[in-house]
């Protein structure tokens, strides 16, 4: 069965950066946000080409972004809007730089989780704080055992997935929208390259590289944080509510 899908707009594609073709069709898929910093600039942007900061809509950032977004060399190959819009920004068999392959040295380790380095390097230790203890949320989703260059489908190479970048508001917040077209464009992709529709190939960039999480001090505790797509994005809700995936 094929799949008809039309994104919002093709004009987009592939103005600004080449990529390379892929070898493998794409293993999975990543969530991103360019943050609150790059939507600011996006404005910013508008205000001065004209537009009044206070009539500000959706529509018109959210192009804007896909335009902005397209020039750089880093990536996703896909945006949604605050509108709920889904642009194409490259070509699926085009591999994007959207998430850097992961650090041998780091994540081929079992005890992989020792290496990582929460609060810029050995942050940790100033916490006192079990190190292990760092990575609660990533063993609340996948478990103690789950290596992230062993256990996911591409190993050390997440861009070996299709990246979806995420417009987030000035407050880093999503829309209902938002998750309605994000729903729309995951049963589209995992239809046409055939991913398994699971926790282990639909995730955020987070997820597919803990170490890079940040931590923070709260209530004298040194906590793992969500940095992208931030924690406004509630990932099992999208997963097991709006996707309806079986919850493990
Ligand atoms: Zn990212």
């Amino acid at each position: 069965m094929s799949y008809h899908y039309e994104p919002y707009s093709r004009e987009y594609m592939a103005s600004g950066t080449q990529h390379k073709n892929r070898k493998v069709m794409p293993k999975g898929i990543i969530f991103h946000t360019m943050g609150r910093s790059f939507i600011n600039k996006i404005r910013n942007e508008l205000v001065q080409a004209g537009y009044i900061e206070e009539q500000l809509d959706n529509f018109t950032i959210d192009e804007h972004a896909a335009k902005r977004l397209n020039e750089r060399p880093y990536l996703a190959g896909w945006m949604i809007g605050q509108t709920g819009l889904v642009f194409k920004l490259e070509e699926d068999q085009k591999k994007t730089l959207h998430a850097g392959s992961l650090k041998k040295s780091v994540y081929k380790k079992d005890n992989w989780r020792d290496w990582g380095r929460p609060l810029g390097g050995l942050g940790w230790m100033k916490h006192g704080r079990d190190p292990h203890r760092v990575y609660d949320w990533f063993d609340a989703w996948f478990g103690r055992e789950f290596n992230p260059s062993k256990d996911f489908d591409w190993g050390r190479f997440p861009n070996q997935c299709i990246g979806i970048d995420l417009v987030p508001d000035q407050q880093g917040k999503y829309t209902l929208n938002q998750m309605s077209g994000a729903v729309d464009l995951v049963e589209y992709l995992v239809t046409e390259h055939n991913i398994p529709m699971d926790e282990y190939h639909i995730v955020t960039h987070g997820m597919a590289a803990p170490c890079e999480r940040g931590t923070v001090m709260r209530r004298g505790k040194c906590i793992g944080v969500d940095w992208d797509p931030g924690r406004h994005w509630d990932h099992g809700r999208f997963l097991y509510e709006q996707l309806e995936i079986d919850n493990k």
